[in-house]
């Protein structure tokens, strides 16, 4: 098991780790299988989405905070991140992602993202391979 730490800079932000996580791929020499993408946190979450336009990463994160306000009627966690905790359900916090000639098996144009809901912080990415 690995870790990658990705440090977020926003509230809300979705980071790009696809390279570092191939980065640690290529260090396994591992030749095919499976790599499990898992975080441990519950104000963030795991997703893989287009890696071209940036605009499109823009419109998930709008759209997400439009559809749960921070500060909605009737919240109750004291930390007021409840948003940031849906946010985290509804991405999901792992991702399987098939890896074939020790690259990992995505489209042309997907890319895998940390989505920070609650940064700015420090965030871990444990990376499993099978
Ligand atoms: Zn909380």
């Amino acid at each position: 098991m690995q870790t990658i730490k990705v440090k977020s800079n926003r509230r809300e932000e979705m980071i790009e780790i696809t390279s570092e996580v191939e980065k640690h791929l290529r260090e396994t020499k591992a030749a095919e299988g499976v790599c499990i993408l898992f975080t441990q946190h519950t104000t963030c979450g795991l997703t893989i989405n287009e890696n071209a336009d940036p605009d499109v990463r823009k419109d998930i994160l709008l759209f997400l905070k439009n559809l749960i306000p921070q500060y909605y009627e009737g919240f109750r966690h004291f930390e007021h991140n409840s948003d940031a905790h849906i946010k985290s359900s509804l991405v999901g916090s792992s991702l399987t992602v098939p890896f074939t000639d020790g690259k990992l098996f995505l489209g042309r144009w997907q890319g895998i993202y940390l989505c920070e809901f609650d940064g700015a912080r420090e965030r871990k990415v444990l990376m499993i391979l099978r």
